[in-house]
């Protein structure tokens, strides 16, 4: 057997990057997955898989799939986006740079939408930076320096599983040798969850009140009046919470979904953005977004590079347009304002309401996914491809926007290609149809 170190796990936004895996003298088989949590190895694993889908498919009349070639999954891929007003070009987040950066190309030369996952995830992220900016640092900073971490509204022990052992609670850095002695965790969260348990303080705020909470911790860190409970939070423990933040020499505040997508969406985000500027009056104070999918971050970038803007992306009238809302997958679909489905590297058959699903089921439509997800399933076309970071390299982007290169550790099943050159044969018969050089 051999051994391969230093490989990223393409997962989560955590992107650990200390994974060995023990391969196969062939160099074809994975035998142990060591370092990576329970669902970074599965991943790993997967790569495995006796019931893995190697060939592109159509689906029949009946709902049997055929088998067809990569050439003719390209041609159909081309032929749908280019006989649409609108397509629909989402997902992203579970792919590289590079097939990322020649999958916008596809877009811009059909005159399609480009979004990625943060439309449900951490969008109101991205329009709060738009609207106030980030005093952020790296997840390298807050393992040597952060004396007090805030998680709010984010359950890492389950989302990112190695966050807390790595960087943000137990990890020994150079200022904080004593590991989570070193440290004052809080974590803000209705829920008595699994982070909260393992934390100094667990703040329950009550639901969909995390703006009010926060606008109160802007006062409390100026000592000033405050009413006896806000957002169900008593006075004197805001205020108890103000001044352990301020004694520190290093605040991080890490936040999800819990405050993205609660009562307030952006506004959330815009004011713990305020309360990060505001504690860097006293302290140093930084703020970062708990990522999920592994490359998401990725995604903002490279459409940025491109484009301008970090998703919700319209090139239909021939340049960029940004407005989320309009131009976000999931409204667009419950709209019905798209005419074809092109999805890569994600899942919204799991995650958007069920009327966007059948959208995606009524619309000429292809799926890229290396598995078998509920997607894949209500799509016209299946083209399975090789796993990033597995079975081939690619660039990534943590979750605090420090690029990494990913590693192929195994190859892949034979002639299976990988995301960038099926989407170099889509761009190769975009052209061709479009008579482009
Ligand atoms: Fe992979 Fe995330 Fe687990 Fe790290 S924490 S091993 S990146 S799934």
């Amino acid at each position: 057997t051999k051994l391969v170190t230093d490989i990223i796990c393409p997962f989560c936004g955590t992107l650990c990057d200390d994974i060995e895996v023990e391969v196969s003298d062939d160099g074809k088989k994975i035998l142990k997955v060591m370092n990576a949590c329970a669902i970074g190895a599965e991943k790993f694993l997967h790569a495995q898989s006796p019931d893995r889908i190697v060939r592109p498919r159509m689906k029949q009349e009946d709902g049997s799939w055929k088998e067809i070639t990569y050439d003719e999954a390209a041609k159909y891929t081309a032929k749908i986006l280019c006989d649409a007003k609108k397509p629909l070009m989402y997902g992203w987040s579970s792919t590289s740079c590079e097939a990322q950066a020649t999958g916008h190309m596809v877009a811009e030369l059909v005159g399609g939408i480009v979004d990625n996952t943060a439309t449900v995830c951490h969008g109101p992220s991205l329009i709060a930076v738009h609207d106030v900016g980030i005093p952020s640092c790296t997840l390298g900073e807050v393992k040597n320096r952060a004396d007090r971490v805030i998680f709010w509204g984010c359950n890492p022990a389950h989302a990112h599983p190695r966050h807390m052992s790595r960087y943000s609670i137990f990890s020994r850095g150079f200022f904080t040798t004593r590991g989570s002695k070193s440290r004052k965790v809080i974590v803000v969260d209705p829920r008595p969850t699994d982070t909260a348990s393992v934390a100094d303080y667990h703040v329950q705020v009550e639901q969909g009140r995390d703006y009010e909470l926060l606008d109160a911790m802007r006062v409390a860190l100026q000592e000033g009046p405050l009413p006896e409970t806000v957002a169900g939070v008593p006075k004197e423990k805001i205020y108890e919470l103000a001044r352990l933040l301020k004694s520190g020499r290093f605040v991080t505040i890490f936040f999800g979904m819990g405050v993205t997508h609660s009562l307030g969406k952006n506004h959330n985000i815009d004011i713990a953005i305020a309360l990060t500027s505001d504690l860097n009056k006293y302290t140093k104070a930084a703020i970062i977004p708990m990522r999920g999918h592994y490359n998401v971050t990725g995604s903002g970038q490279v459409l940025g590079w491109q484009f301008g803007f970090p998703f919700c992306v319209d090139l239909s009238r021939g340049f960029a347009r940004y407005n989320p809302g309009e131009s976000s997958a999931n409204d667009l679909l419950m709209r019905g304002e798209v005419d074809a489905s092109f999805v890569i590297g994600s899942d919204p058959g799991s995650h958007f309401p069920f009327k966007s699903v059948k959208k995606i089921h009524d619309l000429p439509s292809v799926c890229i996914d290396p598995h078998m997800t509920p997607t894949v399933a209500v799509s016209k076309c299946h083209v399975p491809v090789a796993l990033v970071g597995i079975e081939i390299g690619g660039s990534c982007y943590r979750m605090d926007n420090v690029p990494i290169e990913s590693r192929k550790v195994v190859d892949p099943p034979a002639g299976m290609l990988t995301d960038a050159e099926f989407l170099e044969l889509v761009l190769a018969e975009v052209k061709r149809i479009k008579g482009v050089a």
